[in-house]
């Protein structure tokens, strides 16, 4: 080696000298000594200088990049500055030897070479390398590029590419791309599935050919607004599919623009909510609708005379309340089935009849119907019903000759808000019925006489002191684990002259008085009593307790359950109060404050009957409530009716959704049962189960 070569000189030792007259294409390029100094002195680019496989040389950015003191290089071979080996395995020195060979044969070879610096941290070099003659020798220049960061840029981006690529692949919403005149440029596996056409067939098309023509002109304004406001736009409407079926979807779109604001295409997710909407439009009839007979329901009725009592330009109308005559004793004799059927040919007829005359004609449960008029006489409206339900009703070969009893609430002169107008309309009706009379119009006379109420209300008093009230108790079960898990209180009185009086017949009554309150005292008195019992004997069962709309209205009731949850050191979780929606609904406010200290308390609220009520899911997120009870009427209604199956599948979806477990009442059967499981319902409670039992029977009964 040359000795005069200086290493703390950087390019001295290897310059080429001009007086010399070196050959080679370096020669030829770099034909003074200044220009190679100057390019040596790069500090852009690393140079460092091989004879053969040794260091000879190095510039200032090469030792820079290096991290090694430019005198420990001399002499080093490229294992000594890189791993051993190359990532493909290779040794790093037969590389670079079969590299310079390349090198000194072709003038030059480019390649990237792992290097490591003297902490360890290795990384990549875009690696150039150039014969060179200097000073009679063949010298190998490497100028290297550090390109780590470009690697790890261009890594990365492969991995974005290649999740979007799979998540655009399995996403379950459909991703749609077009071009600025909206014909298809991009068409994943989610968007076939959703609207029937393959890629191939869906590419190139314009996007009218998933739309409706009626929406046409409403999709070319989304199209407009998108390449001129070149924001995101959401939407919902109706799509087409391939086969002509018409779905609904919800759209996102978004512009893609390059760095100098042209848009470049149009990107879209698309989902099909038809199944939603469809539940949401069931849910919002069901809401409103009797579920028997079609007509109006009770909650409609409520929300109606709500609105007219606020319609100022309304200045009377008439409530109409009709209970038919000896439908119970039908029912009983004839059969569950031929009363149904006579409800709905009853229905039928009234809502054919009252309609040709603008009156509106609701079903408030049971044999009770209501119309509301707006004008008109009250004898000739009345006589006009009793026509209608008169003409007697061809059921299974029986002609039944069907009376009923009216009664008549007037606005404003008997009351001025529903809830008085449903009360007056409903004591004139009794008393129709008491005193045999067609109708009779609501006064205050009347209102003091109702015995059958009074009678019931004084008997109902002692029959909590009397010791004839019984709770029974319905096994509720957990589907998947197929384990009998915990009971539902109801309620039962042993009259001494009436015999079981099923809650339904008196509960309403105590609600509209004081009584409701030492009711429900009593019922949560010995239903926790007799959870203390069965956790005495080692049974661990958590307990469901019906509460009324009226208890939520009462601020003692929290008091007293934690009084009594201590009494029989009951564990609270073990408690389920059931409350319905319209409870819930009646004075929002206010329920939501005790609900707050019941569930304060530990105990688990669930929503009653789910699906009969106002069903605002929005509302009932806001409550503390852990499970939703789906009423008897979809779940008896499943295995016949798609529109109940849906309800009942949408309940559960959404319900586990918002965290809340759901129970369904009311099965009573086994393919129920087994459709219930296949929904993921979480409970089921139902005379397939077992009926609500007195305690003593239930020591005999076990699941299975
Ligand atoms: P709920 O809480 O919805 O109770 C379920 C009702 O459905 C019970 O009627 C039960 O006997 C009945 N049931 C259970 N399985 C089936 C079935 O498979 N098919 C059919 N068709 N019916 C089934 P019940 O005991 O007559 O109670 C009626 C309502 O009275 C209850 O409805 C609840 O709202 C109220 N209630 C019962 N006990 C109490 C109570 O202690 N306090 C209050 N405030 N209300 C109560
Ligand atoms: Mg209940
Ligand atoms: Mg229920």
């Amino acid at each position: 080696m040359n000795h005069d070569r200086d290493m703390n000189q950087p390019g001295q030792g290897w310059l080429p000298n001009n007086t010399n007259k070196t050959k080679g294409m370096f020669q030829k390029k770099i034909p003074g000594r200044d220009l190679y100094q100057a390019l040596f002195n790069n500090p852009e680019e690393a140079i460092i200088v091989f004879d053969g496989l040794a260091i000879v040389d190095a510039n200032q950015c090469a030792v820079n990049l290096l991290s090694i003191n430019r005198n420990q290089l001399t002499g080093l071979r490229p294992s000594a500055i890189s791993p051993e080996h190359q990532p493909d395995g290779s040794s790093t020195d037969t590389t670079l030897e079969s590299k310079i060979k390349l090198a000194s044969q072709n003038g030059s070879t480019r390649f990237d070479w792992v290097l490591q610096r003297t902490n360890g941290e290795t990384y990549v070099a875009d690696t150039w390398l150039v014969t060179v003659r200097l000073n009679d020798k063949n010298l190998v220049c490497a100028m290297l590029r550090d390109i780590s960061q470009q690697k790890k840029t261009e890594q990365h981006l492969r991995n974005s590419l290649q999740k979007l690529s799979l998540h655009v692949m399995q996403s379950p919403l459909a991703v749609i791309d077009w071009d600025t005149r909206f014909h298809v440029i991009g068409w994943n596996p989610a968007a076939e599935r959703i609207f029937g056409y393959s890629e191939e067939e869906a590419l190139g098309q314009h996007a009218s050919f998933i739309v409706p023509e009626i929406y046409h002109e409403l999709v070319d304004g989304i199209m407009r607004d998108l390449l001129e406001k070149r924001g995101g736009t959401r939407s919902t409407n109706d799509n087409i599919t391939k086969d002509g079926k018409t779905i609904s979807c919800e759209w996102y779109n978004t512009p893609i623009i390059d760095a100098s604001g042209n848009v470049l295409s149009i990107s879209s997710l698309a989902q099909d909510i038809s199944d939603q909407v469809r539940y949401i439009h069931a849910l919002q009839h069901q809401a409103h609708h009797d579920y028997l007979t079609g007509l109006y329901n009770r909650n409609w009725l409520i929300e109606r005379l709500e609105t007219w009592v606020r319609d100022e330009s309304r200045h009377s109308f008439c409530l109409y309340f009709i209970d038919l005559d000896r439908f119970r004793e039908i029912n009983d004799t004839l059969g569950h089935d031929i009363g149904d059927e006579l409800l709905i040919t009853i229905s039928k007829r009234l809502s054919e009849h009252m309609h040709l005359r603008n009156y509106e004609v609701a079903r408030l449960g049971g044999d009770e119907f209501a119309v509301l008029a707006e004008k008109g006489n009250i004898a000739d409206i009345s006589l006009s019903i009793m026509d209608t339900l008169n003409q007697p009703v061809e059921l299974s070969g029986m002609s039944l000759e069907i009376r009923a009893g009216i009664g008549i609430a007037c606005y404003p002169l008997h009351g001025r808000d529903p809830t008085t107008l449903m009360r007056c309309a409903d004591i004139a009706m009794y008393n129709a019925k008491d005193t045999a009379s067609n109708y009779v119009t609501y006064s205050r006379e009347i209102d003091t006489y109702s015995p059958e109420r009074l009678t019931l209300m004084s008997e109902l008093s002692s029959a909590i002191q009397d010791n004839q009230l019984r709770l029974y108790f319905q096994p509720k079960i957990d589907i998947a684990r197929q384990k009998h898990v915990g009971y539902e209180a109801l309620l039962r009185w042993e009259h001494p002259q009436r015999g079981m009086v099923l809650p339904e017949d008196f509960v309403p009554y105590a609600e509209i008085t004081e009584m409701i309150h030492p009711l429900t005292a009593w019922v949560i008195d010995n239903a926790l009593r007799q959870w203390k019992t069965w956790h005495e004997q080692g049974q661990h069962f958590n307990l469901s307790i019906n509460l009324s709309t009226h208890n939520l209205l009462d601020d003692r009731l929290p008091q007293l359950l934690a009084q009594l949850l201590k009494r029989y050191e009951v564990d609270p979780t073990a408690i389920e109060l059931e409350i319905t929606e319209s409870a819930v609904m009646h004075r929002p406010e206010y329920a939501m404050t005790v609900l707050k200290k019941l569930h304060d308390l530990g105990v688990l609220l669930s929503i009653d009957d789910f699906g009969t009520g106002y069903s605002s899911l929005t509302y009932l997120r806001q409550l503390p409530i852990h499970k939703l009870k789906i009423d008897q009427a979809f779940v008896t209604g499943m295995n016949t009716n798609h529109e109940d199956r849906i309800i009942v599948q949408s309940t559960i979806g959404l319900a586990h959704n918002l965290g809340l477990k759901v129970i369904a009442e009311g099965v009573e059967n086994k393919a129920l049962m087994a459709l219930l499981d296949g929904l993921g319902c979480d409970e089921a409670q139902g005379y397939f189960i077992a009926q609500p039992l007195p305690i003593e029977k239930l020591e005999h009964w076990q699941y299975k």
